[in-house]
């Protein structure tokens, strides 16, 4: 089996990015292999459970409260809401439930309490449970490891160096210590990015030397396809190319040889074929349900009519790492500190994120 390696450079990775498609793919197929039941993929059902209203402003997001997009922003889920909508997801096939936030970050109160009741609700259902809530602190971190969490997802979402033409309230470094300050519990990391953007390839090529490099790996990355919202700033981005998502797809699978590297948003703009393309190249992992997030994604009815075309099987939970114990609130021996993670703001703006939130003025 090959080893992990973690000192990838751009120029490899551009390298093996580069590579003539039947080549690269052969390579990719082959790790796969060494890795990993080519023929299983695990599924997730992502749950929006805060829409809307963020104070952020990535440039790729309808839920940033200061564009004007068309999404209905809704408050915090309840626990009821949430157990109802991870039955159905785990009766449709899904071994986890991703719960998406419109935060900046974690605070310390009652929608925080809120949300680890979340957790434990569906840990105890038998189903792997990943939040992504913005920024963490290390003892927020552990509070959800302490409910039951399984992944947390944060993405790098481009090269450090294009981070800075997307998102200018934070910076790329506070990403990487929330994903560190994950790191320091039991719970696995899910980070990946977005492609589609603007970006060169130097910068897709930048990002896997930000996830490769990390140690150890994150244990799940998802490669999203840019879905333009009108009303974002990169609302004029092109679809990118199928044979773009396929040459990034193998290139993750193949310099993070371990990683469920997920196919996220964007597969409604692909065909069965370019799918089933992605998943030779080292795909293992899709979002299912109608909807990620905000945005459209194939039907589940579809996505299993797909699987039994091409002899695919649904992931069984905790395949990959065992079960988290729940400890409940009452047990807990972490406290609520009243904290808010560390951030910086880049000192810069973006042109096209102002332009956009100048006319969001004018139609709101
Ligand atoms: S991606 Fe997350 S942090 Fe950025 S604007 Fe959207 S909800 Fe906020």
């Amino acid at each position: 089996m090959s080893e992990t390696k973690h000192n990838w450079t751009k120029e490899e990775i551009l390298d093996i990015y580069n590579k003539p498609l039947m080549e690269l793919l052969y390579e990719a197929a082959t790790i796969h292999r060494l890795h990993h039941d080519p023929n299983t993929v695990q599924v997730s059902t992502l749950l929006s459970i805060k829409t809307g209203g963020c104070s952020e402003d990535c440039g790729y997001c309808p839920q940033a409260a200061r564009y004007h997009t068309n999404i209905e922003g809704n408050d915090l889920m309840t626990v009821q809401q949430v157990k109802a909508q991870a039955l159905r997801a785990k009766s449709s096939g899904s071994s986890r439930v991703c719960m998406g936030a419109a935060w900046r970050n974690v605070k310390d109160g009652e929608e925080f309490d809120q949300v680890l009741e979340m957790v434990r609700t569906i840990n105890k259902l038998d189903m792997e449970v990943c939040c992504t809530l913005g920024m963490v602190t290390e003892n927020q971190a552990q509070r959800l490891a302490e409910a039951g969490l399984y992944a947390y997802n944060h993405n790098l979402d481009s090269s450090e160096e294009y981070y800075k033409e997307v998102i200018s309230t934070r910076g790329f470094e506070d990403r990487l210590e929330t994903i560190d300050n994950v790191r320091k519990t039991n719970v696995t990391v899910c980070s990946g990015g977005i492609i589609g953007m603007g970006e060169k390839k130097e910068d897709r090529a930048g990002m896997l030397v930000a996830l490769s490099t990390l140690n150890p790996q994150p244990e799940s990355t998802p490669i999203n396809a840019l879905v333009a919202v009108e009303g974002t700033p990169l609302e004029d981005q092109e679809p990118v190319s199928i044979w773009d998502m396929i040459r990034m797809v193998a290139t993750t699978r193949i310099v993070m040889p371990e990683t469920q590297v997920r196919l996220s948003a964007g597969r409604t703009q692909m065909t069965r074929e370019g799918q089933a393309m992605c998943f030779f190249a080292g795909a293992n992992s899709i979002f299912a349900g109608d909807k990620l997030l905000t945005t459209p994604n194939p039907d589940v009815n579809e996505d299993m009519k797909m699987f039994e075309l091409l002899g695919l099987n649904p992931q069984k939970p905790f395949t990959k790492k065992v079960q988290p114990k729940t400890v409940e609130a009452t047990e807990s021996q972490y406290q609520d500190l009243g904290e808010k993670p560390k951030w910086t703001r880049p000192e810069h703006t973006i042109a096209r994120n102002e332009k956009a939130k100048e006319k969001a003025k004018t139609i709101k």
